[in-house]
């Protein structure tokens, strides 16, 4: 099964769903194996295609968003995030990292071997707003590691993360 690629989610099939049976879009009416059910809208919705996500049409049609972003200026890479790329499923609001007037690309939800990785804490010491998150980052250290988003600028090449407890 082949999941698509998107700008700004290093690992989309970790947040998208899969039906073995097929779901119906609610968008394009077409039945698909990947979708998502996770889309900020006032209207009801049981599953978006892969395709009707990225060409931004399930938005269009439902009012919607995916994602809510810090505000660049950027407009298209604002559309991108917010009309083309699926959430990842967060506990609380996230509003999704900017750095060089572009969104980070979420990489992963913490591991270890991150957490070992001194490159990835030196990055962080710059790029982590203290007062903004409201921790400190040796607060984060001791965190458990399933709180902590990873995320890299691919402009500038550093490593950024958002706290999401449960
Ligand atoms: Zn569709
Ligand atoms: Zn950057």
């Amino acid at each position: 099964m082949e999941y698509p690629i998107f700008k700004y989610m290093a690992n989309a099939k970790e947040f998208l769903n899969y039906s073995e049976d097929g779901v119906v879009c609610d968008c394009c009416g077409k039945t698909t194996n990947i979708f998502t059910d996770n889309m900020y809208t006032a209207k009801r919705i049981n599953a978006i295609c892969v395709d009707c996500i990225k060409s931004g049409e399930a938005c269009k049609k439902f009012d919607g968003e995916f994602n809510t972003v810090t505000i660049i200026d950027n407009k298209e890479a604002i559309d991108e995030l917010v009309h083309k790329t699926p959430a990842i499923q967060t506990f609380q609001e996230i509003d999704w990292p900017a750095c060089c007037n572009d969104f980070c690309k979420f990489l992963r939800i913490f591991t270890d071997v991150d957490f070992e990785n001194e490159q990835i804490w030196e990055d962080i010491k710059e790029t982590f707003d203290e007062d903004e998150e409201g921790y400190s980052i040796d607060y984060v250290k001791e965190m458990d590691l399933s709180y902590l988003l990873l995320y890299k600028c691919e402009i500038c090449g550093k490593h950024h993360i958002k706290i999401d407890v449960d």
